[in-house]
Formats: C-alpha cells, structure tokens, sequence
C-alpha cells in the first residue's frame, strides 16, 4: 500500500515517514504544495494524507482540484486547528476522514486502516505486463505458463516496478524503497540486481519487458 505524505514540516514529516514505514506502508513525502498535488493526480497512490497549511498551495486547495478532476484517492487531512468549520470544510471537499494535530500515531493508524477498509475498490493484487504476471498477494510471478524463481529481493524489485508499471523509476528511487537505504553513490547495487532480475524475466523470452532509460532508471511496460 503506498501512501503520500504532504506535509511541510519536517518533523511531522519524518515522524510519518518512520511510522508508516515500519508499518509497512511504502511512503513517499513531499513538503509543496503544488509537487504534492502533481504526485497526488500521477503516481496512484493508496492514500494521501495532506497537511492543510503549506507552501505554494495549501491542502484545500489540492483536494478541490483533486476531487474536480475526478480523483478518488481517500484523503486524510491534517490540521492544526481544532476548528469547526475547518473541520466541515474537508469533509465537504471530499475528505475522507481528518486529524487534529498533535495526534497519537496509533490513532492515525485507526483512521488510516478504517479508510483504506471501506475505500474505493481495492486495486487489483494482480498486475500483468503482456505474458508476465505478478501477484503481489502470493509473492508468484509467471511468465507464459511458467513460474519464475525469484529471490525476496528481486520479487521486491519486480513488484515495485509493476506496481508503477509504464513509470520510469530512477536508480534513485529503486533504491531508497527496495533496500531502504539511500545509495546515491553507489546506484550500481540497482544495476547489478536489475541485471538478475532480467536472467530471470526477459533473458528467456523474446519479449522483453524490463527497459533502461538511459541516464534516468527503469521502467516495466510491454513494448511495440
Ligand atoms: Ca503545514
């Protein structure tokens, strides 16, 4: 399940960040508003929880545009005023539920679970990029009739690449969600697992489906 976290303050932020994480939840935070409503209407996201006061454009403004285009990600929203109308006011724009900062982790936790409970249909567990199938559920991977043999790492790289199949990830990216760790010096450990990754996925098929995108990372789709 990912989450995106827009939140401008720092601690808050990372406090979210560390908590959703050890949870299990795959996060990624943004500190502006208008980079939070770009990844918010891009990146298919499970759930989004939005700080009201930020820079650039504030939270009510990202979930009025959100909900005009059509977007149905739940949205949580965080506020630091235990205020009445600002509490109508989100619910009205189409939040799905809000907390009133300082909150206790295990009730943001509650809330989070409930809404992603009742939330809008469940993206599938299984993703398919033409022959190759991926369920995520399982932890299976098949290509044509055959299941591949994968190690839990490089189901984990595979998974992430699938679940923003068509997305060019960088090294960057891959990197800091598949080893949690931040390998800005050495993105080779991505290169060399990739590499693995494709012995097993595309090497014995014609097809191949894992692309390099020179200079940037790698990406999952099923090529003409
Ligand atoms: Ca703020």
């Amino acid at each position: 399940m990912r989450i995106l976290v827009v939140e401008d303050e720092e601690k808050t932020a990372a406090y979210l960040r560390k908590g959703l994480t050890e949870n299990g939840f795959v996060v990624d935070v943004c500190s502006q508003g208008e980079d939070g409503l770009h990844l918010a209407r891009t990146s298919g996201y499970d759930l989004i929880i939005l700080d009201v006061m930020l820079p650039e454009r504030d939270g009510w403004s990202i979930l009025t545009e959100l909900r005009q285009t059509g977007q149905q990600t739940p949205v949580l929203y965080l506020t630091a005023r235990d205020a009445v109308q600002d509490r109508v006011k989100g619910l009205e724009l189409g939040a799905d539920d809000y907390l009133v900062k300082p909150f206790a982790f295990s009730e943001l936790l509650a809330r989070i679970r409930t809404i992603l409970r009742r939330g809008p249909a469940r993206q599938s567990d299984l993703v398919t990029v033409a022959d190759l199938e991926i369920d995520l559920a399982r932890h299976r991977a098949n290509r044509g009739n055959q299941r591949l043999d994968l190690t839990p790492k490089e189901f984990l790289l595979l998974s992430l690449l699938a679940r923003r199949k068509g997305e060019v990830l960088t090294r960057t990216l891959i990197a800091e969600q598949v080893w949690d760790m931040n390998f800005d010096s050495n993105t080779n450990v991505v290169d060399v697992h990739v590499r693995r990754l494709r012995l097993k996925v595309d090497d014995p098929f014609e097809k191949k489906l894992i692309h390099t995108v020179r200079g940037v990372g790698y990406v999952l789709e099923e090529r003409p």
